[in-house]
């Protein structure tokens, strides 16, 4: 198989089983520049919905994946930015769902659903997974830095005019930050926020990668505990379980092809190694770790590996 500029994986997803990713969006371009990001500061921060790739282009690669009949669960739209701003959007997932029966979700900010044409993109995914960590101007702006064009307001009443007629799966997330959005206030303020929204599931989740700004912090397993009962979500355990797949034959090439999409800490890269059988384990990760192309970021006690 060619390799592979907009399909990845299939990786495991905490929330959604094994899944194909789906990338239409240039690296780190994004409406948001949240605090958490794993992607880094985003650069370019645009709002402006763009037609980044040709959809044929990508759908050529999902054809090559279709052939060769690997096994997953759902397909993802996951940019490494804001899926929502790829113009092409929608008639993507059209392309899509002509080819298969497999559920799609669109894992996004949520920020753009204040377009009409977002939410009619939207409107055809099995389901979305908006994230949404603020209840307010202020902590939209200190969480997540939008582009100067988007307000809280703005955000709240796409998101609720999406929940209101959408008929899918609607899973929101949030990120509870030590120190920035996990006090008893702000999460009893958050909840009674919530209430705006018709969503079947929320899940709470703590920055487990290594963040965009260093003072972040993930939240201790007693408040996520305490946020759990509060919110009445369900938490994202700490680390990924189940084993990543490739089907790159190298091994160290194989990693390569999974970081360049998702960060790899190194139980998962051990995890997945041993599953392929390598006798090397330690010399592959010595070598990421001397690989210029390389990010080693060492983040709650052990160091996680992605591209530059
Ligand atoms: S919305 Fe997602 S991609 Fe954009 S800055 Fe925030 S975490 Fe990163």
């Amino acid at each position: 198989m060619s390799e592979m500029k907009y399909v990845f994986g299939p990786v495991p997803s905490r929330r959604l089983g094994i899944s194909l990713g789906i990338s239409p969006i240039p690296k780190k371009t994004c409406n948001y520049s949240c605090v958490y990001c794993q992607l880094g500061r985003t650069n370019p921060l645009t709002n402006k919905r763009t037609m980044f790739f040709p959809i044929d282009d990508i759908i050529s690669e999902f054809e090559q994946i279709q052939k060769s009949k690997i096994k997953y669960d759902v397909i993802t739209i996951v940019g490494e930015g804001e899926p929502t701003l790829y113009l092409g959007l929608g008639e993507l997932i059209y392309a899509i769902k002509e080819r298969t029966q497999i559920p799609i979700a669109v894992i996004t900010n949520g920020a753009l659903l204040y377009d009409v044409e977002v939410r009619n993109a939207l409107y055809s995914a099995d389901i979305v997974l908006p994230t949404i960590d603020a209840y307010n101007q202020n902590t939209l702006k200190e969480i997540n830095r939008p582009h100067g064009s988007i307000d809280f307001d703005k955000v709240k009443e796409g998101m609720i005019e999406f929940s209101k007629n959408y008929k899918g799966q609607l899973w929101i997330e949030t990120m509870l930050i030590d120190g920035m959005n996990d006090s008893l206030d702000f999460l009893n303020k958050y909840k009674k926020f919530l209430k705006n929204f018709k969503y079947e599931r929320l899940y709470i989740n703590t920055p487990v990668r290594p963040p965009a700004e260093e003072f972040v912090r993930p939240i201790d397993s007693e408040k996520m505990k305490k946020a759990v009962d509060i919110l009445e979500g369900i938490s994202i355990d700490l680390l990924e379980s189940e084993g990543f797949h490739s089907e790159i034959k190298d091994h160290y090439k194989a990693i390569l092809s999974i970081i360049k999409r998702h960060p790899m800490n190194q139980f998962e890269i051990e995890e997945f190694l041993k599953l392929r059988g390598c006798e090397n384990i330690d010399e592959l990760l010595c070598r990421l770790g001397k690989d210029d192309n390389i990010i080693v970021l060492s983040y709650k006690g052990y160091n996680t590996y992605r591209i530059k």
